[in-house]
């Protein structure tokens, strides 16, 4: 009998994963989801992002440090850089239009609105600022200070061992993995040899830790689900439903403006580039990756699952992976863009205030950047929302408003995020003669062995 493919189990863990969080719910006991289950799922956000560092840094020096020609670098680069921010820019402005056609926060009527503001004012009628928001407002004004050429300086490390250490700071690792790979082919064979052979040997066993980790997949996707869920629900399944009653329509433009990209853009994007792959087969090649993103909200997290599954079941060389996906990873977030956008001006019309045509062109761009400088974790687009909003005058408080639903948002910007990094690298792969199609029969027999 054909074995269950790995997606199929992943799949089921989620749906268990939902249905525990539900149950347990109902009977109370979410608590003990919470204390016992729960952690599973931490331990498999823990183990993925543990591979990603070693990862793009050992992948990409592999990479360099085995290219023949460095201006092909460049040409990556360039490739990279202008796909994703067109890609960015093509989400934001679809954002904006959906919010304006929907007109989602129009729609709210008064009574849930006065009660949805009551939600987050005190008794003397007065704000309650929660200490996250404050805490993201404040980490947004630290991501916005400096100059403009903040964001260059900050590219490059100044002691590796730091920016090894810490996940956010993944752009420094890169560089200097490109860096260090420069130098490896700069010096002759015979002296470069043994770390050229160290750097892909670990590059190897890092890519087999993968596959271990992904074989407990479905089990850590049941956690992951079943705690997140209880954390939304508490004991009360009915405070699910409430989250989505009033933000409603709101949830639904976000999500239509997210399964467009999925399911109609990045589709289209492949066909018109890569005639090869069929619609079906592209998502059965990367399912894996979109339901880790959907489990853990974080593109980062996901980033070994993603290279994994771009280079071993679409067959994308490796310089393309080891390149385009951890910069896409940390920079390419149309998911992102698109739910800055959306929610902002939601935001704007629940509130009542009149955003004028070179405001909404202001969201555009300044959602396209907050994109950029998203860290690639769980909620991290809310509190880029922060500089959207300030930047057309709007106050940080309002996304207190999003806040209780902006987990599942979350999880769906995150697929986004993910299938745009994949749509990228094989596209470009394509395009530089560097895609070797996998038969999906060939990826079949290979996860059943
Ligand atoms: N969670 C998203 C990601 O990791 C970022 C966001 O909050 O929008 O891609």
């Amino acid at each position: 009998m054909k074995k269950l493919e790995l997606h199929w189990k992943i799949i089921i863990g989620l749906v268990l994963g939902v249905a525990w969080a539900v149950i347990s719910a109902y009977f109370g006991i979410s608590e003990f989801t919470i204390n016992w289950i729960k952690p599973f799922g931490d331990i498999f956000i823990r183990l993925l992002k543990l591979i990603a560092v070693p990862l793009v840094l050992f992948s990409i020096i592999n990479g360099i440090a085995g290219l023949s020609d460095v201006t092909k670098l460049g040409r990556l680069g360039a490739k990279t850089i202008g796909f994703y921010l067109l890609t960015t820019l093509f989400a934001t402005t679809l954002g904006l239009t959906l919010v304006n056609t929907i007109q989602p926060g129009n729609k709210v009527s008064d009574s849930v609105k006065e009660q949805l503001i009551a939600n987050i004012q005190s008794a003397e009628g007065e704000v309650v600022v929660d200490p996250k928001i404050a805490e993201k407002e404040k980490d947004a004004k630290e991501m916005k200070k400096g100059g403009p050429l903040r964001f260059l300086v900050e590219l490059f490390p100044e002691n590796i061992f730091l920016s090894l250490s810490n996940n956010l700071l993944m752009l420094q690792v890169i560089v200097f993995a490109i860096f260090f790979g420069i130098g490896i082919s700069l010096v002759p064979i015979e002296k470069a040899k043994p770390v050229r052979d160290f750097v892909s040997s670990f590059n190897d066993i890092i890519l087999k830790l993968v596959d271990i980790i992904m074989q407990g997949a479905p089990f850590f996707v049941f956690a992951l689900l079943a705690g997140v869920m209880a954390q939304l629900t508490k004991n009360d399944p009915t405070l699910l439903v409430d989250v989505f009653s009033g933000m409603g329509w709101f949830a639904l433009t976000a999500v239509l403006g997210l399964a467009f990209l999925i399911f109609v853009f990045y589709p289209t994007i492949m066909k018109l580039t890569v005639r090869k792959i069929s619609y079906r087969d592209f998502f059965r090649k990367i399912g894996n990756a979109q339901l880790v993103a959907f489990s853990t909200s974080s593109s980062a997290a996901t980033l070994p699952v993603t290279m994994d599954c771009v280079r071993e079941n679409i067959g994308v060389s490796h310089d393309v992976t080891s390149f385009v996906l951890p910069v896409g990873a940390t920079v390419n977030m149309d998911g992102t863009s698109l739910y800055q956008a959306v929610t902002a001006v939601f935001l704007a019309q629940f509130f009542g205030y009149d955003l004028s045509l070179s405001a909404q062109i202001t969201i555009v761009f300044t959602a396209a950047l907050a994109s950029i400088g998203t860290p690639a974790v769980p909620s991290a687009g809310l509190v880029m929302l922060i500089i959207v909003l300030e930047s057309v005058g709007l106050p940080a408080w309002w996304i207190a408003l999003i806040f209780p639903i902006d987990r599942p948002l979350d999880m769906i910007r995150t697929v986004v995020n993910v299938t745009g990094d994949a749509t990228a690298a094989t596209v470009i792969a394509s395009s530089e003669g560097e895609l070797v199609l996998v038969e999906q029969e060939r990826i079949e027999n290979f996860k059943v062995e």
